[in-house]
């Protein structure tokens, strides 16, 4: 059979990083034309070709990085079967979530992939991540994901659990896209549709999103003068559990008031990993809901920025009814 066409994209992390002196800190080096020579039996899976966007630890990841290898997709978009891209695990998920909303009705794999262990290393994770995520590009998975630990996720629905173990990424509230063991398992039921309309690119803009982080004794007025004097589009507010603000002491429905009133929607995700957001489930929800505060269901924080990115980009003048409706959309799987 005639291998796929499969495009490695290097964007940076630990799979490609040395030890630096002279404390030996992690730092990029040059693997990206090397990858094929430490990991030679990729060839045996795909026809592979590799392309540069940059070569950053992923903490240092922005807008323009994204906008790179969305472009650098773009341009191969019709010669390749599937894309992989080595990345950084600090900031996949973002990337990840960022991808699927920039690449509209996407029929092709796109798999992000990196390492916990410089590939260089004796006991590094990146040879398998790099032959699984490799296997699973040339396979019909319409989406973009991220491939780890044997494990295949929809990009938007994983967060990044672990600083130490192989097992760095989970998606708390979607199934798990496939699985490597013995044999490659792909959950087909829970994969995306292939889509029948054209795909489209869309780049990322800079927008300023102001992001609150309750915690006991937090005193939100004094930052809401801030952030609207700092030109904020939009709040999101990590609360607790389902939800939930302080509404006594230290209450933030003021706060959320103030926002809205000012035409800055605020967008509530939760602290905790699994679930979802139920503002109307305890009156600590309730009152934020009435303030105007919009509950972001199961959607992840890292997809929540992202596609607040993506609606402030696509419809550049976008009233704040608008976006509220837009944010509960499902646009990629992103929400259930
Ligand atoms: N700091 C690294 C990065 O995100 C961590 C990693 O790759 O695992 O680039």
């Amino acid at each position: 059979m005639k291998k796929k066409n499969v495009l490695l994209i290097h964007t940076g992390g630990t799979l490609g990083m040395v030890e630096g002196k002279p404390d030996n800190h992690l730092k990029p080096a040059h693997i990206h034309e090397s990858v094929l020579k430490f990991v030679p039996e990729l060839c045996e899976l795909a026809h592979l070709e590799s392309a540069f966007a940059c070569n950053i630890d992923s903490a240092n990841l922005d807008i323009p990085d994204m906008n790179t290898v969305l472009s650098t997709i773009r341009s191969n978009y019709e010669h390749f079967d599937g894309f992989v891209i080595i990345h950084g695990t600090d900031t996949m998920a973002y990337h990840a979530s960022a991808l699927s909303f920039m690449v509209e009705n996407n029929t092709k794999p796109i798999i992000f992939t990196g390492s916990q262990k410089p590939l260089r290393h004796i006991r590094t994770d990146a040879r398998l991540n790099l032959v699984n995520s490799v296997e699973f590009a040339t396979m019909s998975i319409p989406e973009v994901c991220i491939c780890f630990n044997s494990t295949l996720f929809r990009g938007n629905r994983t967060r990044k659990v672990s600083i130490g173990q192989f097992e760095a990424f989970r998606s708390p509230n979607y199934p798990v896209l496939g699985s490597v063991g013995v044999d490659i398992h792909l959950n087909r039921k829970h994969l995306a549709d292939c889509s029948l309309e054209k795909t489209t690119f869309h780049e990322l803009g800079h927008s300023r999103i102001g992001v609150i982080k309750l915690y006991p004794g937090f005193d939100a007025s004094a930052w809401i003068p801030c952030m609207l004097k700092s030109g904020v589009r939009a709040v999101v507010v990590e609360a607790y559990a389902a939800g939930n603000v302080p509404i006594l002491t230290h209450s933030i429905i003021p706060s959320i008031s103030a926002l809205t009133e000012a035409d800055v929607p605020v967008f509530i995700v939760s602290q905790a990993l699994e679930g979802s957001v139920d503002l109307d489930l305890y009156e600590c929800g309730q009152k934020a809901k009435q303030a105007g505060a919009i509950g972001c269901r199961d959607m992840t924080f890292e997809a929540v920025i992202t596609k607040l990115y993506y609606l402030f980009s696509k419809f550049r003048e976008i009233k704040s009814t608008k976006l509220v409706e837009e944010m509960l959309v499902n646009f990629s799987g992103e929400i259930s």
